[in-house]
């Protein structure tokens, strides 16, 4: 087995920032897992499956990448998956700070488990998954920043809100 990489997130839904990411990690790493974490804050949009479903449809001409969905600590799951590297995404120095203390937390429980950064690509350092709700969520286009796939099932999920108020 070659060298793996975890790409882990909420990834609610997952965006162009994400799959750039991925696919330069590709350029570096034999194999990507995009670890979706089950985990996630109650005010997430899409149930853990959909954001795994949707991942899976996004990267489906990939066929160095795996999409899993993890519970509880990341490290663990790095470890179970026989991976030693966690890879981040940058995009802004606000970004810094969570990302630090995160890699120094998972450092702290697993020595043995580096966390590796790319800087997010020019075209995608504005686009986050939170942005990308707000816009649909207010009918705009998020058209060029998040697969087709992810932009259809934007459609119907804000729709089927509307519909219920
Ligand atoms: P979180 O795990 O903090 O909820 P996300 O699921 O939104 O974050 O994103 C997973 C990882 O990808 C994080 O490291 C985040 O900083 C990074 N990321 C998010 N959007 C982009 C982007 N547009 N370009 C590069 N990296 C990104």
């Amino acid at each position: 087995m070659g060298k793996i990489a975890v790409y882990a997130g909420s990834f609610d839904p997952i965006t162009f920032g994400h799959v750039d990411i991925v696919e330069r990690a590709l350029e570096c790493f034999d194999g990507v897992i995009l670890a979706v974490a089950a985990d996630t804050p109650k005010d997430a949009l899409f149930t853990v499956k959909e954001r795994v479903e949707m991942a899976k449809v996004a990267l489906k001409d990939k066929p160095d990448v795996v999409v899993e969905n993890f519970r509880g600590l990341l490290v663990n799951y790095v470890a179970s998956a026989k991976a030693t590297v966690i890879l981040r995404g940058l995009r802004a120095t606000s970004d810094f700070e969570y990302e630090f203390h995160m890699a120094s937390t998972n450092k702290n429980l697993n020595p043995q488990i580096e966390t590796l950064f790319m800087m997010a690509n020019k075209d995608y350092f504005f686009v986050s998954s939170r942005t990308i709700k707000e816009v649909a969520s207010l009918g705009g286009s998020v058209k060029g920043l998040v697969p087709e796939c992810v932009e259809r099932k934007l459609k119907e999920r804000f729709h089927a809100l509307k519909e219920r108020r």
